[in-house]
């Protein structure tokens, strides 16, 4: 039976636990560190000790768990050492992101795995949720009806995405703008207008 519990807040699965996954501390960007995706982290000493500096990390390490240790709906196949693959909800910014390992770049296209993906993104283009997978710097939008690869995907980079109406029925695209282009209440939202022509 799972139990659940208390983790910095935020309620985790009492039974979950990192053992030597620490995938975390390579595929996520650490700005405190100024570490890039999809590498080591020059504390970690991954399948022995962890992180070296545990009691010194940074705050944004210290505070993260991934969905995989906060939610009973990722079963087994989803812990992050397995699959590869690291899922973050992002409640704040509307949106779920999957961050791929990149020596494993298509892991996320395998099952069981895609077909969770994409229901992700036909569940969220109701709630203007977006789905955005990582493979390094390298963003691709998942969409009900296709996916989109925006390549380099950079900080001060944002994903808007469109729906329109066409012949077959509803249509989604993506692009990316800059930032400080786009309204702060559409940040990180499923725009629900048309894309201006930008389809992609
Ligand atoms: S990716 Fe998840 S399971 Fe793996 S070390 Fe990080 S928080 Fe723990
Ligand atoms: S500081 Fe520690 S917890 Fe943070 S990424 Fe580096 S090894 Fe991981």
């Amino acid at each position: 039976m799972i139990e659940q519990t208390l983790m910095n807040g935020r309620i985790g699965i009492k039974q979950r636990h990192c053992e030597t996954c620490s995938q975390c501390c390579r595929l996520l960007s650490i700005d405190a560190l100024q570490k890039p995706a999809g590498e080591w982290c020059k504390h970690c000493e991954p399948g022995a000790e962890g992180c070296t500096i545990y009691q010194k990390r940074p705050e944004e390490c210290s505070t993260f768990h991934c969905d995989w240790r906060l939610s009973e709906h990722l079963g087994s196949e989803w812990f992050p050492q397995k699959s590869k693959l690291i899922v973050v909800s992002n409640s704040a910014a509307n949106r779920i992101d999957i961050h791929v390992d990149p020596n494993t770049p298509t892991r996320w296209r395998e099952e069981p795995y895609f077909s969770q993906i994409k229901l992700w993104s036909v569940l969220g283009a109701e709630h203007q949720k977006q789905v955005i997978v990582y493979i390094k710097n390298r963003a691709i939008v998942v969409l009900p009806n296709k996916e989109v690869d925006l390549g380099h995907f950079g900080p001060t980079d944002h994903v808007v995405i469109g729906e329109k109406q066409s012949f077959e029925g509803r249509e989604w695209c993506a692009y990316v703008v800059p930032i400080d282009q786009i309204p702060f209440d559409e940040r990180d939202r499923l725009v629900k207008k048309q894309a201006n022509g930008r389809d992609v």
